[in-house]
């Protein structure tokens, strides 16, 4: 192309190089020249750049496949151990929310209804220990959506002025996530974690700024009303010579989890508050049960969630504590439960791992020893197996090829571990 890397001669265009008489127009500036095809092209960029549309994702521009709630809680079986309740919830918030958006598209460019009648967004509120699935629930769903997914942790974000990220960066994550295809981003799904980090801290006098706490429960409050917000495209803190992309929440579903440790404590007292003179035996029962299952909103709203949020989050569901039969199973059935995977790494060394059930009632009865749910059954099989899996000559049957893990295994394995000294936490 004549011109191009060189220094741009009079008569050619500045931007692409092409001579005039290539071109349909040059248009002259006082030092420069810019040609029709050019100006076209700059046009588009700085329509792209405003809109904040970068070129689309197809795998969000696919139209929605409606699944049932059934066959989302059936997906979710496969991967998650229990927790049947909120997986109904979550199936059917799910399903609601894509029904939702479905109306929205049938109804674009149509005349409005004045009768038509608008199903609301159902936001969600996952309560429950660590370790008990929460985030797995989220992944999981993630897994099966064609709208885009993001999970982000709360306890990064601080008000402005703070170091820390701005709230608004969870919207900067949803684009990514979809190439910055803002239509897309408007119907996705926010999973944000480790809410109950933000909750006002009770005895935190209102004199004092409270850094991490009800500023960005109002921040997160605008984005759940569903409000314009303007999100910096890179994420972190906003500055003033960024340009921002303009994002409307109103379609966007927000999942929360938390463990919210110690709202037991505020549940026993109000139940037993409203049974008092009523029942003895009822308020014993109840102090032994697990409390969480009488959770309501106002016990959310004491721990420090601001009402409004709580009022944007109508869907409260707990997770029950897992007990040990449930953290065999997730030792086990799982599509990809953790042992499935350790007996898939042996295999890739041409060795046949067996671990009894004996090893997985002990691996279990430490998992809840520890107080750290299913978390606590990785390091647990880490330890057991990391010996196995530095110098397998050593440890396992060199003419079978076997290594077998029982419970005296195991249990040697730990001891030597230094696991135990989790036990103090
Ligand atoms: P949290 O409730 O703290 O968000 P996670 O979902 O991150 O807990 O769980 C940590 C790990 O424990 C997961 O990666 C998963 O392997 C396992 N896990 C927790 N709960 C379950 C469950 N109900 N079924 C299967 N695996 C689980």
């Amino acid at each position: 192309m004549p011109g191009r890397g060189k220094k741009p001669t009079p008569g050619h265009c500045h931007f692409c190089g092409r001579a005039a008489e290539e071109v349909a127009l040059l248009v002259s500036g006082i030092e420069a020249q810019i040609c029709d095809r050019c100006i076209e092209r700059a046009r588009e960029i700085v329509e792209m750049e405003l809109a904040g549309k970068m070129p689309k994702n197809t795998r969000y521009g696919q139209p929605l496949r409606l699944m049932p709630p059934r066959e989302i809680k059936a997906f979710l079986d496969e991967y998650v151990i229990g927790q049947d309740e909120a997986k109904k919830v979550l199936a059917v918030a799910v399903y609601n929310h894509y029904k939702r958006i479905q109306q929205i598209e049938k109804g674009k460019g149509k005349t409005t209804d004045a009768h038509a009648v608008e199903i609301e967004k159902s936001n969600i509120l996952l309560v429950g220990h660590t370790g008990t699935g929460k985030t797995l629930l989220a992944k999981t769903i993630a897994r099966l959506l064609n709208v885009p997914f993001t999970i982000v942790d709360a306890t990064v974000f601080t008000e402005a002025g703070y170091v820390g990220e701005d709230v608004e960066s969870i919207l900067s994550r949803l684009l990514q996530v979809c190439d910055y295809d803002v239509a897309a981003a408007e119907r996705g799904i926010v999973y944000i974690d480790e809410i109950d980090k933000i909750a006002r801290k009770q005895d935190n006098p209102s004199i004092t700024r409270d850094v991490s706490g009800e500023g960005v429960q109002q921040a997160l409050l605008k984005m759940l009303e569903g409000a314009d917000i303007l999100v910096p495209p890179q994420g972190g803190r906003k500055h003033p010579e960024q340009r921002m992309i303009k994002i409307n929440t109103e379609n966007i579903l927000f999942i929360c989890g938390g463990a919210f440790d110690g709202i037991e404590k505020i549940i026993a007292r109000r139940v037993n508050a409203q049974v008092i003179g009523y029942n003895k035996t009822h308020t014993s029962q109840i102090e032994r049960d697990n409390l969480l299952r009488y959770l309501a909103p106002q016990d959310v709203k004491q721990y420090g969630l601001i009402p409004e949020l709580v009022g944007r989050l109508p869907v409260l569901v707990h997770l029950h504590p897992l007990d040990a039969l449930a953290l065999q199973k997730i030792l086990t059935e799982p599509r990809n439960a953790l042992l499935r995977q350790y007996k898939h790494l042996f295999a890739l060394e041409g060795i046949a791992l067996e671990v009894t059930p004996d090893a997985i009632e002990y691996i279990a009865e430490k998992a809840i020893e520890y107080k750290l749910g299913a978390r606590g059954l990785r390091a647990l099989c880490e330890a057991i197996l990391m010996d196995a899996m530095f110098d397998p000559e050593k440890e396992i049957d060199t003419e079978s090829k076997r290594l077998v893990v029982n419970r005296h295994y195991a249990v040697q394995k730990i001891n030597r571990s230094g696991l135990d000294n989790l036990k103090a936490a």
